[in-house]
């Protein structure tokens, strides 16, 4: 449930591809960017120049491949899509760079886990639009010159503290991108429902929403395991009931928290009496990547007020106990 689209059945994945915007107009929220990117967007067409390199960060599911498509789509461009750890070797770098076109857009995810060495070659690809590439070894070895066409790099990451200052200063626009609230959610699943064919009453819809860890990619997966109740223990309508059926069978509580959420949680009251607590303590005791919860769950808990991070490590807040229903001593505070 964490957002991961690595784990998607292939037809899941087919319809999380029929679900994505196209247009800016289509993407639901993050006003404030998707504002500044059309301007920035008409502006690069009106001069014929590539659009400025852009770097996307945010937790997963927010839709940074779905902009980094649309900026695209809007520029009129292409786009070739690669991720950081695919990039092995500068060559591979190479390879992509070459086969671009005047004005296409690059596409690297998770880029702050690039291998070192082919960053350094996208520092000179990005700014003068050039490599150089070293041919032969020992005492033939020369290095030449390849021009390439102007394009534009979209970096997205989940991590943008992981990113080198060096690569960071390359790009001339930065967003963030940020959870979505139920409103804006509840439009997403309606949306889906829509492209999906599959009614839904508008209660059913904020449920869904409002319990979606403020993601669109959970909303979506929500939607489609509600639906497949609605089609075999109702009549093919998302109703209310439907919804909290599903919700609950898929162990999404109340509050929208899933089975991990709770379980970092419950492992930092039960097993270290609230914290303060180190990440990979955590992370052991919950059987979890470090990484993962760092990413994923963490951002989500301290935004909503249930985890706190302090300099000795987490902490669970007196919400996270009231939460799980356990009784805590805050000092006379209730
Ligand atoms: P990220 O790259 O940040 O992990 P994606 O761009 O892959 O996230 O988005 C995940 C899914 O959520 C997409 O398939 C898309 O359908 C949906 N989605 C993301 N953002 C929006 C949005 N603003 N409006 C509608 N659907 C969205």
């Amino acid at each position: 449930l964490n957002g991961d689209s690595d784990h998607l059945s292939s037809s899941d994945r087919e319809i999380e591809k029929a679900l994505r915007p196209l247009s800016f107009d289509d993407f639901t929220g993050q006003f404030k960017i998707v504002e500044n990117l059309k301007i920035f967007v008409a502006a690069a067409k009106r001069r014929q120049e590539p659009l400025d390199h852009v770097l996307l960060h945010g937790p997963p599911g927010l839709g940074k491949t779905t902009l980094s498509n649309i900026i695209a789509n809007e520029l009129e461009a292409g786009i070739k899509i690669t991720s950081g750890p695919v990039l092995d070797k500068p060559s591979d770098l190479a390879g992509l760079l070459t086969n671009l076109e005047e004005g296409d857009v690059l596409f690297i995810d998770e880029i702050h886990r690039l291998n070192p060495i082919v960053e350094e070659y996208l520092y000179s690809a990005m700014e003068d639009f050039r490599i150089d590439i070293m041919l032969d070894s020992g005492p033939n070895a020369r290095t030449v010159q390849i021009s390439l066409s102007p394009f534009t790099l979209i970096g997205a990451t989940t991590r943008s503290g992981l990113l080198t200052s060096p690569l960071r200063a390359r790009f001339g626009i930065n967003s963030r991108l940020e959870y979505y609230d139920a409103k804006l959610l509840t439009d997403i699943v309606t949306r889906s429902s829509g492209i999906l064919k599959t009614p839904i009453d508008e209660v059913a819809a904020y449920e869904i929403a409002r319990r979606s860890r403020g993601t669109p990619r959970i909303a979506n997966m929500l939607l489609r395991r509600t639906r497949d109740f609605a089609e075999i223990k109702g009549n093919g309508k998302i109703t209310l009931e439907i919804a909290k059926m599903a919700l609950d069978a898929l162990d999404v509580d109340e509050n929208g928290l899933d089975e991990m959420d709770n379980r970092i949680l419950l492992t930092i009251i039960e097993k270290f009496k609230g914290g303060p607590v180190g990440l990979s303590t955590i992370a052991t005791a919950c059987s979890e990547e470090a990484e993962t919860i760092e990413e994923v769950y963490e951002p989500f808990l301290i935004q909503e007020g249930y985890l706190k991070r302090t300099s000795r490590g987490r902490m669970a807040t007196e919400l996270a106990y009231k939460h799980l229903k356990i009784k805590a001593d805050f000092g006379g505070q209730t």
